[in-house]
């Protein structure tokens, strides 16, 4: 068992895209569990794109990370000390962590990963945060009908690629976006969406048009900036728009550059009766055993596929991070901690 641990702070605050710079690597010393706590190693750390927002100092639905705290995030962790009558040496659990190899902690906010999570690493990814997120904000809001047509970016990311799959079960007709050759004939080929359009196409808005010849009924809106502009035209009278995340334009500072869009947006939001509604998943965390029991059957019989990004060592994780506002993911990114 090591006696010194790791864990990777913020440095400094971007400004735009970040750099390796604006993240530390520390050695700590590990902590010593007392009476009704466990010592928790991280196996698997989860990276998302929120948390390009907490490096941010702007009001936002959670508070910034502070300059020199602990970068935030979820892990997969396994018991390695127990003083806990609830937790046995061995156990794996799922905690918010943050980027850290080692914490100490008293069992209230750890959850127990049961045999349905297999691989582990799906309990951050297909069967965690963000499947979850693409679940309750496609069936809450964007009510997806048989023979309707849903469209989501990202398409080979865990939220897009469960919300085309989740889309297809419901009868669907999905639509998926995704950056690269690679990435796209996995969404169509892999994933089995109907049809995949590459954003990065100079013909893109056209190619989006022809792979929707019946209009788009749901937007699930994942990316925001240039996809949301080719989308919009293409809404059908009484589309659903979830607003999940806008990874576009996380690393943007300030106003966007070019003509105020707003006012035409809200015309076409007016005179097509389209719902634009935004949601952060935690508002649904009510539905977690309903989504896990559910997607966990459908991975077993065969009608959910994904895919993980497994970036191996702990120091990796900041470049890992900044690639994957890029698109340099290719599926769920997550780093797998190679300590004790
Ligand atoms: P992904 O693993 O899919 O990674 C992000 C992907 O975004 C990249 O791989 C890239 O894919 C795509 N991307 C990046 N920049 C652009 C761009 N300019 N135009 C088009 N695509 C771009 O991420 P997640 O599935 O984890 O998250 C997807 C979105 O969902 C994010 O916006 C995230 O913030 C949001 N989210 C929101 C939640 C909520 O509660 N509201 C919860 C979880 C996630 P490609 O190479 O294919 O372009």
């Amino acid at each position: 068992m090591h006696t010194t641990g790791r864990q990777i702070v913020l440095a400094a605050r971007p400004t735009g895209t970040p750099k390796s710079t604006d993240f530390r690597l520390e050695e700590v010393a590990v902590p010593e569990p007392g009476d009704g706590e466990v010592l928790l190693a991280t196996r698997y750390l989860s990276l998302d794109p929120y948390m390009r927002g907490r490096m941010d100092d702007r009001k936002s639905y959670a508070a910034p990370t502070p300059v020199g705290g602990v970068m935030e995030g979820e892990v997969v962790a396994e018991v390695v000390r127990s003083r806990h009558p609830d937790y046995g040496i061995g156990e794996r659990v799922l905690a918010r962590l943050g980027w850290r190899t080692h914490a100490v902690c008293d069992g209230t906010e750890l959850t127990k990963l049961d045999s349905r999570f297999s691989p582990v690493t799906t309990a951050l990814g297909v069967l965690g945060m963000p499947g979850m997120t693409a679940y309750t904000g496609l069936l809450t809001i964007g009510k997806p009908q048989p023979n309707q047509t849903v469209v989501v970016a990202a398409a080979s990311g865990p939220v897009g690629s469960m919300v085309g799959q989740i889309a297809k079960i419901k009868g669907a007709r999905a639509v998926g976006i995704a950056g690269g050759a690679q990435k796209c004939a996995f969404v169509k080929g892999e994933l089995g969406f109907d049809a995949v359009v590459d954003h990065r196409s100079p013909d893109f808005a056209d190619e989006l048009a022809a792979a929707c010849p019946n209009g788009i009924d749901v937007y699930f809106e994942l990316v925001g900036g240039g996809v949301w502009q080719a989308v919009m035209p293409l809404l059908n009278q009484f589309a659903r728009v979830p607003v999940c995340g806008l990874i576009a334009q996380y690393n943007n500072s300030g106003q966007p550059e070019g003509p105020d869009r707003l006012p035409a947006t809200m015309r076409e939001v007016l005179s097509r009766s389209l719902t634009m509604r935004g949601f952060i998943v935690r508002e649904f965390w009510d539905q977690r055993p309903a989504f896990v029991d559910e997607v966990s059957a459908w991975i077993s019989d065969g009608r959910v596929r994904f895919r993980e990004d497994i970036v191996k060592g702990f120091a990796n994780a900041p470049e890992a991070f900044i690639g994957m506002l890029d698109g340099r993911n290719f599926g769920k990114l997550i780093v797998e901690i190679d300590e004790d």
